[in-house]
């Protein structure tokens, strides 16, 4: 079974958040259990650190993952964070630094991060960003409920984090479930 880092939640902490897939369910599968997987998934994002990705790095990475999700998760529900979730973003933020500028062709790009913590805290910035201030971003979860997709939802219309894996998959299981339902009132 191999899974591909998923994207298209319209920020890259939401697209982090769902890098353990399964959240909700009992076979979940880690998508950055390791340095290696760790780093891939910085450097997709544009993050790769100068300095190298260790074991401690991913157990922090994962714990902020987890708080990521979970404030997006609160804010989609319009439910008050865990004080947890709000303490491990917090003290990520701790790591950010201001983010240079350096030329690439004919335009500029972010500075690398140094480390894989200051990589991990521009995740933390861009959520802190997106929910505070005085217009905080729409967020909503996913409609399967086996998925724990978050994305940004501006206009209030999309249903699902990708039409053709959850859409199609939620409406085989509802149309399965009308079926099993007109069984059951037929007989
Ligand atoms: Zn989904």
């Amino acid at each position: 079974m191999e899974e591909k880092f998923r994207t298209g939640y319209g920020r890259d902490w939401l697209d982090f958040a769902v890098t353990l897939v399964g959240r909700y369910t009992e076979v979940s599968q880690d998508l950055v259990d390791t340095p290696g997987q760790l780093r891939a998934w910085l450097t997709e994002w544009g993050l790769a650190p100068a300095g190298p990705v260790g074991e401690d790095d991913v157990a922090g990475a994962q714990r902020l993952r987890d708080a990521l999700h979970g404030l997006a998760k609160a804010a989609a529900f319009g439910e008050a964070p865990t004080p947890g979730d709000v303490r491990v973003v917090d003290a990520s933020l701790l790591d950010d630094l201001p983010v240079g500028l350096r030329r690439r062709g004919t335009s500029v790009v972010a500075s690398r991060p140094g480390t894989t913590r200051q990589a991990l805290a521009r995740l933390a910035r861009q959520a802190a960003d997106d929910l505070t201030g005085p217009d905080p971003v729409r967020l909503r979860a996913c409609g399967d409920d086996e998925c724990s997709g978050i994305f940004l939802d501006p206009t209030g219309r999309r249903r699902w984090c990708s039409d053709e894996r959850c859409g199609v998959k939620a409406r085989v299981r509802a149309h399965r479930a009308r079926a099993r339902q007109s069984r059951g009132d037929a007989g």
